[in-house]
């Protein structure tokens, strides 16, 4: 039954988002101003209705964080007014800044209150902001929900988002590989064969030029083409085997989707594990095209025993697909856009909470986690906190970590229960704190 509450509280300092996250909450571009006795500073309020739950949003605005304040401690007073009467208090930090110390203050001031909080950490849809998205978890509220999560379900209202789905429908690809396993080749055989719009943009290093290239409204940003095009010229110096992996490390940097041409007749080497590994760290996407397949037959070849092979050289990228190529002849390189594409999107995928415990409380029933402590371990419960990869944090009753092979079977449930192909999987394990305020 959905819980009808009567008022939630936005806090939070400054520039944290809180407005933002109020109109799309409450779907308003402006809001309603009111004025909370006692508080001399207006509050915004909305009536929202969201997931079957109605309530008044209240936004405090600046109110909290203002620690530079002459009058700090009346503002706190204030804020502390402001959240009285609230059922539940949502706190909104920033994931790509962190934990700051007005953040921290303004917990306790929330601890004192004694109301459930709610952490909804903002800005996480990004790389750099994972550290600092696992900083904002010693403020200790469980449990955490993503800003973006939310205003995704309620993104379909506005103009802004249009510049959003402009931006996800670019995909940086880059294509990466050993001398001579095919790569400029590939590039060529794309640009040709799929009649597409093509130009070059100076990409954002010296020496880094990307192509563009349109297939079915999406754009593919073909990342460093220069470095595959010429590579001795682009890092001077070392060997070429050497030059390639550096390459591949810039290009991959800068992907959301990696392609590792991997050329079929040699097999998979050391260096491409090498590249593999990066790709991997990276938290990229990958994809490996074995290339030359044309060099493959007679047709007897199987494919099956190749593929075998690849995977045992490559092992961190057991989750990749493998797409059988050739640059030469054309075979099945038109189909590599659409696995980028699905790759890219398994890369974005998010599952929604109560899902993903779910599928926690069916896997974990049937095997218990294994540790290398000697308290039982729980998992209690567990949320996504971030897409590209995707980041999954668990909570558990003992600060404990996973054994690797059950952290491998966990994410490999993971993959067969929801589909991420070609998308690497982070999980953090967490000790839960007290309970909530
Ligand atoms: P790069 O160094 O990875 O960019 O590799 P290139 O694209 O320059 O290719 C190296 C050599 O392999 C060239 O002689 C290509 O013609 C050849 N090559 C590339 N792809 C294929 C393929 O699919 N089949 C065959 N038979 N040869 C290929």
């Amino acid at each position: 039954m959905p819980k009808t509450l009567s008022s939630v509280v936005l806090v939070g300092r400054p520039n944290v988002g809180k407005s933002t996250l109020f109109n799309r909450l409450t779907q308003s571009r402006r809001a309603i101003v009111t004025e909370i006795p006692g508080t001399t500073r207006d509050v915004i309020t909305h009536p929202v209705e969201w997931q079957g739950a109605r309530f008044e949003l209240i936004d405090t605005g600046g109110m909290f964080g203002a620690s530079q304040d002459p009058l700090h401690q009346l503002v706190l007073e204030r804020g502390q007014r402001a959240i009285k009467d609230a059922e539940l208090l949502i706190l909104v930090v920033d994931g790509r800044e962190g934990l700051v110390p007005a953040d921290v203050e303004i917990a306790e001031v929330i601890r004192k209150a004694n109301i459930p909080t709610l952490l909804a950490i903002n800005k996480t849809d990004d790389r750099r902001s994972r550290a600092g998205v696992m900083e904002l978890y010693q403020l200790g509220f469980d449990p955490a929900f993503e800003v973006d999560a939310i205003t995704e379900r309620t993104a379909h209202v506005g103009s802004g988002d249009e510049e959003t789905a402009h931006e996800q429908s670019e995909l940086a690809v880059a294509i990466v590989g050993r001398p001579n396993a095919g790569k400029s080749s590939l590039v060529n055989r794309l640009l040709r064969e799929e009649r597409m719009l093509v130009s070059d943009m100076p990409g954002t290093t010296r020496d880094a030029v990307d192509t563009l290239i349109t297939w079915h409204r999406r754009t593919f940003r073909i990342v460093d083409t220069a470095g595959i095009r010429r590579p001795g010229r682009v890092i001077k110096g070392g060997k070429p085997e050497e030059v390639s992996v550096l390459l591949a490390r810039r290009a991959i940097k800068r992907a959301d989707v990696v392609v590792l041409v991997v050329d079929a007749t040699a097999g998979a080497t050391d260096q491409d594990g090498a590249i593999a590994g990066e790709a991997e760290g990276a938290g990229s996407g990958v994809i490996i095209a074995a290339n030359k397949w044309d060099l493959m037959k007679p047709p007897g070849t199987n494919s099956n025993e190749f593929d075998e092979n690849l995977r045992r050289q490559l092992k961190f990228l057991e989750y990749a697909p493998v797409l059988h190529i050739s640059a030469e002849t054309g075979e099945r390189t038109s189909r590599l856009f659409e696995v980028i594409d699905r790759v890219a999107g398994n890369c974005r995928k998010r599952i929604p909470t109560p899902a993903f415990n779910q599928f926690l409380a069916q896997v974990t029933t049937r095997h218990p986690p294994v540790s290398p402590g000697r308290r039982r371990v729980r998992i209690l419960y567990g949320t996504q906190i971030g897409i590209a990869p995707p980041t999954f944090l668990l909570f558990t009753n003992v600060a404990t970590k996973f054994h690797f092979s059950y952290e491998r079977f966990l994410i490999n449930q993971l993959r067969e229960a929801f589909g991420f192909e070609g998308s690497p999987i982070q999980l953090r394990v967490r000790r839960r704190r007290g309970k909530t305020a």
